[in-house]
């Protein structure tokens, strides 16, 4: 019997999912899930890596949810996907004691993601020994389940080169061939903008477009949206390139006449951002209506939500238990 490849991706629960995760990872993730078996993980325990978290488990528990929908909303579809949250699989817990014994501590700590979110939630030196040890324990979500691509966005490729140095110090140490190395795919776009102009969309600086927004808070968020700051009225020639509202429409308005004759018209201070806006807001509330219609029947049928969450955790629990009992097995540790 042929055995399809397999993948693990996913999302932290720390809200909801918004477009930036769509064209990063979600869009992959859909699109894969017929040839891949697909595991898709909360992760909830990650979450709580984060001091805006560790104290708001109603947040994190609330996500869980809310991201389970975005989820199911944008395809997912789980009868070829198994959708668990991390901290219903302590098996993961074990692999990821296990191979943060393999990491040195300055290794951990030269992570350029690792860092980078340092400087932008401000954390200083305030962060806990999780913080320093979430991408260890996302190779421990990864490699539970025996992954062999994982769909992400271009922040969590320092996760996936961590994840293959434990493959390979485990492999050497413990056998060679014990521990698979993975491979990273980033979606169309690697890395969406933020309405606010920031270099990232991210659910923490509050600067997203949600998959769960209504029509009118997609509106007023294009409204405000940032353009190029040096254009005061409409007949001044604008900036097309690494303009927001350009990169928006570039990603989600399937008109691309339309846009060309937008950035033709920008160029030439022929057209106000009013307009760009205004075409901006349809093409994207356009892309997230079938979305919003379909989150709306899990919102109305939480049960299938929990169902299908407890079926997801059931069948990864059977593939992370064959994992840990591998990795045991190669370090000796005793099975009584
Ligand atoms: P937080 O700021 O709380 O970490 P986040 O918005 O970064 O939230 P994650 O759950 O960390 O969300 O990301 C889930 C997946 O979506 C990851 O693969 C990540 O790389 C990808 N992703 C997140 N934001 C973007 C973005 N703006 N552009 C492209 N991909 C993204
Ligand atoms: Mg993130």
């Amino acid at each position: 019997m042929e055995t399809k490849k397999r993948i693990l991706t996913g999302d932290n629960t720390t809200g909801r999912l918004h477009v930036g995760h769509y064209v990063g990872a979600l869009e992959n993730r859909v699109a894969l899930q017929d040839a891949y078996d697909t595991f898709v993980i909360l992760a909830d325990m990650h979450a709580f890596a984060y001091p805006k978290y560790v104290g708001s488990p109603e947040i994190v528990s609330d996500s869980i949810i809310q991201v389970t929908m975005d989820n199911l909303a944008v395809g997912i579809d789980p009868k070829k996907s198994k959708i668990f949250a991390e901290s219903t699989v302590p098996e993961i817990y074990e692999l990821g004691m296990i191979f943060s014994m393999l990491v040195t501590h300055n290794r951990a700590l030269r992570n350029p993601t690792i860092k980078e979110e340092i400087r932008e939630k401000s954390l200083g030196d305030n962060y806990s020994l999780g913080f320093i040890n979430f991408p260890i324990l996302q190779a421990a979500d990864i490699l539970s389940v025996n992954a062999d691509l994982v769909p992400v966005g271009e922040d969590q490729l320092p996760h996936i080169e961590q994840t293959n140095e434990i493959v390979r110090k485990f492999n050497q140490l413990y056998g060679e061939g014990s521990l698979k190395e993975v491979e990273g795919k980033v979606g169309r776009i690697k890395r969406l903008v933020g309405i606010d102009g920031n270099a990232k969309m991210t659910k923490s600086l509050d600067n997203a477009i949600y998959l769960s927004d209504t029509e009118q808070m997609i509106k007023d968020k294009v409204k405000k949206m940032y353009t190029d700051p040096n254009r005061l009225h409409p007949t001044d020639p604008g900036k097309v390139e690494g303009n927001p509202v350009f990169i928006y429409h570039d990603a989600f308005n399937p008109n691309k006449e339309e846009i060309e004759d937008l950035k033709q018209r920008y160029l030439l201070g022929k057209v106000g951002d009013v307009e760009v806006k205004e075409k901006l807001y349809i093409a994207l509330n356009n892309f997230i209506a079938p979305i919003r219609e379909k989150r709306k029947y899990y919102e109305e049928h939480l049960d299938e939500v929990v169902e299908i969450l407890a079926e997801g955790s059931r069948a990864v629990r059977g593939e992370a238990k064959l994992t840990l009992n591998k990795v045991k097995e190669k370090m000796k540790l005793p099975n009584f």
